[in-house]
């Protein structure tokens, strides 16, 4: 299972795989419990999770991801 949860330190999103406990931030670094943060998305796949974390940072006003297929967009 992956999840899709919130650094506490810096507040990127990231994606995480339940197998593990822990995991490090790959924005700041910082090494977070799993179980102690909200979960933002669940998906069974990587592939799923990434459409996922994609459609959150969207619904919250859109992520770095999106920048580049908008300017493309443009002449
Ligand atoms: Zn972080």
């Amino acid at each position: 299972m992956y999840v899709i949860v919130r650094c506490p330190s810096c507040g990127d999103l990231m994606l995480a795989n339940t197998v593990y406990q822990t995991r490090s931030c790959s924005n700041c670094n910082h090494r977070v419990m799993l179980r102690t943060l909200r979960v933002y998305g669940k998906a069974k796949t990587p592939g799923e999770a990434t459409e996922l974390m994609k459609r959150i940072k969207a619904k919250e006003g859109g992520g770095e991801d999106y920048t580049p297929t908008f300017r493309h967009l443009k002449p």
